[in-house]
């Protein structure tokens, strides 16, 4: 394909696209800053992080008691299994297997309490989503002009992207690494339009007979000034 008709498509979608993005940046942005939403999210965010504390401090006491269990079912087969006979040693192990179940016994009390209370925090998490969620809709509803451009961009960016990598793949190799090195440039444009009176028209400048010549010709030629590839349509 004609590298000059080529740049000239990949720079128009993507400039294309570049505009859209940015404005759908601009859109969530602006959807994503309403006061409401964010008390919303923090009173969810906040709700969550008591319920995960809760359910860590659960799974560390639930295993420490079964820890204690553990062991004292290890001294109590130790104490009833007939090999022991020295009467300090089992002396002891009474001793250290009553301590085992007693301690085993204390936790259940707290373990009982952070139940109850995750059964709080559950319900704390699920009424700060059902919140959040009525907020999302009362915002969707009073930028429902917004969220419908938003939607509108969403669905129209997707198949532009599939149209710029159409219009990449007609670009040669050494263009397109040119193409992507110059679009990296703060503005992102690589590609500059031949005024009618042959200069560039994104610095200016007048370019040469034989540099018109070789664009028209189909070459791809870079501005001798600003370096951007010269197109005519
Ligand atoms: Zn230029």
């Amino acid at each position: 394909m004609n590298q000059i008709a080529a740049l000239h498509k990949a720079q128009t979608l993507d400039s294309r696209l570049d505009s859209m993005r940015t404005r759908l940046t601009d859109i969530e942005a602006r959807l994503s800053q309403n006061r409401a939403l964010q008390e919303a999210e923090a009173a969810l965010a906040q709700a969550s992080a008591v319920h995960h504390d809760l359910q860590a401090r659960q799974v560390a006491l639930e295993d420490e008691r079964g820890a204690l269990e553990e062991e004292g079912d290890e001294v109590e087969a130790r104490l009833y299994s007939g090999t022991v006979h020295n009467p300090r040693e089992l002396t002891e192990m009474q001793e250290k297997l009553a301590e085992l179940r007693q301690r085993h016994a204390r936790l259940e009390e707290p373990l009982l309490e952070v139940l109850t209370a995750l059964e709080d925090s559950l319900a704390a998490v699920q009424q700060a989503e059902v919140t959040l969620e009525s907020v999302h809709r009362e915002v969707a509803i009073t930028n429902a002009g917004l969220v419908v451009e938003r939607d509108d961009l969403r669905a129209g960016i997707v198949p532009l992207e599939r149209e710029v990598q159409q219009a990449r793949s007609d670009l040669l190799p050494d263009t397109l690494a040119q193409y992507d090195k110059l679009r990296r440039a703060p503005g992102g444009v690589a590609v500059a339009l031949l005024t009618e009176d042959e200069s560039c028209r994104f610095c200016g400048v007048e370019l040469t007979m034989q540099q018109v010549r070789q664009i028209r010709m189909g070459q791809v030629t870079a501005c001798p000034t600003c370096g951007r590839l010269i197109v005519t349509i």
